[in-house]
């Protein structure tokens, strides 16, 4: 394990909501938002509503420019996230998960609570300086987010899909030359 459990389901939850901003769009219905926190699932308030679709789809491109940002300008996006939210520590243990702090009260809108977490998480790899574990996919076409989390830092592709595919042409390319 690189970072702690909840750092890595942060940065798991953030590089999600991300990449489904790629084509095509897959954040688009109050279903799919509903698929998103099924998939990486957040403790507190949930509204279901056409209000909240739109804040996650809003916090998008902001979330992948402070994921990808070199590491000092990574610190300003967090402190600017820091200083517009209101923050309320507190060690919280659930769901199997062991003490961990939540920096912000399960009423705050789900939104502004993964910008916290993401915030909370990316502080993590800033000291640590592992930002380089968060890169643009290798697929030439994909745009996405990968997040190696890998003790080898293996991961080079934001999904298995993009992984094979260029294992299939790396395969094709070797035979051709033969
Ligand atoms: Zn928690
Ligand atoms: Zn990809």
């Amino acid at each position: 394990m690189i970072f702690t459990d909840d750092t890595e389901d942060a940065l798991r939850a953030a590089v999600g909501l991300v990449n489904s901003a790629e084509d095509p769009d897959s954040l688009t219905t109050r279903a799919e938002a509903d698929a998103f926190v099924a998939q990486y699932p957040y403790t507190g308030r949930i509204d279901h509503d056409d209000a909240e679709l739109a804040a996650l789809r809003a916090l998008r491109p902001r979330l992948r420019a402070m994921l990808l940002a070199p590491r000092d300008e990574m610190a300003e996006h967090v402190n600017a996230a820091l200083s517009e939210v209101t923050l309320t520590a507190q060690l919280r243990r659930h769901d199997g998960l062991d003490w961990h702090l939540h920096a912000i009260a399960d009423d705050r809108p789900l939104a502004e609570r993964i910008l916290v977490e993401t915030v909370m998480a990316l502080t993590d790899v800033i000291r640590s300086d592992e930002g380089s574990r968060i890169t643009i996919c290798a697929d030439d076409t994909c745009e996405a987010l990968a997040l190696d989390l890998s003790r080898n830092r293996s991961k080079r592709y934001c999904s298995t899909t993009c992984a094979n595919r260029n294992a299939v042409a790396a395969y094709r390319a070797r035979r051709a030359e033969a």
